[in-house]
């Protein structure tokens, strides 16, 4: 995505934080909805659900000024589990949202591609009677579906709601209600798995022929279940260099059969890249609502760089402080310098296939990559870990793929900053 693109268009997060129960190694901002196991139509959650409605589009209508006059891109419904709200809950929120950003695509720029509209679903039957809605009423038109593994022995030991019967239901169902944008969740290097339990889940991703994949690592993150389990020993942490050697061979697996991959851990085939996501690693704007989301702001007067703003991770703060009219208060606020930027920029840009755009940074920095880390970019050529375009873009080659984080890490601090 090009800087200029990027000036006038925005993308939206929605953040939806229920899930009808825990895994125990979640740690993004989620509260436990148990009662829609066993009654969907139950009044209480109801009750939560129309409240969050509301706080969620109050939030966009206190937050849209800082992203005036830009148009819409994507629209993403995460979580937690969005498709734990009624269809008609997500055709009011997607209402506001397209009456705060008129799409890109009007009739003054009839090429631009439509709204990019993305909802995450969990296999569930609930979820799974409500696809037509989704796509009827709230114009959903790209499923993200949290699968994990094809293993019943995986999802039990990773605490996971649904069973491989349930996720076989749920694809099938949702090509049935007609969405021909479908992306796969796919957890690797989890607990008990061994290559041959990741080459059936390969097998089985395949058979389903998804338009994308990403793929996960289980991290046992500190303050998580697992992560005060592997803290005391209880929990074993997958060995390194099995996990690497299990992303080799998913790309491998994948790449055979005709999918990218565009980023480190996201393979898509031709043209069905999420535009969404690439929006993070392009650094492009996205007004972020809900509890826990994050927001990239655009670049603004005393921000030249933009900012990035990050909410209160608790909903019911979050919700008390909405419904009782306070003033918007973020979790944190970053407004970004020069050297931070330029530095997201190359640590951002290195995870995708395309890599750090010599054009844009040109633009936002006036100078070219090269110019910024003259030592660096010579020292990891050398070593066979980047290449350089003849536009002077810079790129991880595969063996810099498999140490992506040392490489980004070599790109902390500029020598110099052009402005
Ligand atoms: S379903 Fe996803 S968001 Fe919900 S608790 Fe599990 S990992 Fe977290």
């Amino acid at each position: 995505m090009h800087k200029t693109q990027q000036e006038k268009d925005v993308g939206v997060y929605v953040h939806v934080p229920f899930c009808v129960r825990i895994c125990p190694y979640c740690d993004f901002a989620v509260e436990a909805a148990p009662e829609l196991l066993r009654d969907p139509a139950a009044e209480v959650f109801r009750d939560r659900e129309d409240r969050t409605v509301s706080a969620l589009i109050a939030e966009l209508e206190a937050r849209r000024t800082a992203f005036a006059g830009r148009r819409l891109s994507t629209l993403y419904f995460g979580g937690g589990t969005p498709g734990l709200l009624r269809a008609e809950s997500l055709a009011r929120i997607r209402e506001a949202v397209w009456s705060a950003f008129p799409p890109l695509a009007d009739a003054q720029s009839p090429s631009a591609p439509p709204v990019e509209v993305t909802l995450e679903v969990n296999p569930s039957t609930l979820e799974r009677d409500r696809l037509k809605a989704f796509a009827e009423q709230a114009g959903v038109n790209r499923l993200s579906v949290g699968v994990q593994s094809f293993d019943d022995s995986v999802l039990k030991a990773l605490g996971r709601a649904h069973g491989v019967d349930e996720i076989h239901r749920t694809l099938q169902a949702a090509r049935s209600a007609g969405f021909d944008n479908l992306s796969l969740d796919l957890m690797f290097a989890v607990l008990h798995q061994t290559p041959s339990m990741l080459e059936a889940d390969l097998e089985a991703v395949l058979a389903f022929q998804p338009e994308h994949v990403s793929t996960y690592e289980l991290v046992h993150e500190p303050g998580t279940p697992f992560g005060r389990a592997a803290q005391s020993g209880q929990l074993e942490t997958f060995d390194e260099d099995g996990a690497a050697d299990m992303l080799l061979r998913i790309e491998s697996v994948l790449g055979e059969a005709g999918y990218e991959r565009y980023e480190l851990t996201n393979f898509a085939r031709p043209g069905r890249a999420s535009r969404h996501n690439q929006r993070y690693w392009a650094r492009a704007p996205v007004l972020a609502i809900g509890p826990g989301a994050h927001s990239t702001d655009p670049v603004a007067p005393g921000r030249p760089f933009g900012a990035r703003i990050g909410n209160e991770r608790s909903w019911s703060v979050w919700l008390e402080r909405i419904e009782t009219g306070q003033p918007l208060a973020p979790g944190s606020e970053e407004i970004l310098e020069a050297g931070q930027a330029l530095s997201e920029a190359f640590f951002l840009g290195l995870r995708t296939r395309a890599g750090v755009s010599a054009a844009g940074i040109q633009t936002e920095f006036g100078a070219s990559p090269r110019s910024f880390y003259p030592e660096t970019v010579e020292r990891l050529m050398g070593a066979g870990l980047i290449v350089e375009s003849p536009a002077g873009d810079l790129a991880l080659t595969s063996r810099g793929r498999l140490l992506a984080d040392e490489v980004a890490a070599a790109f902390v601090s500029p020598d110099a900053i052009a402005r």
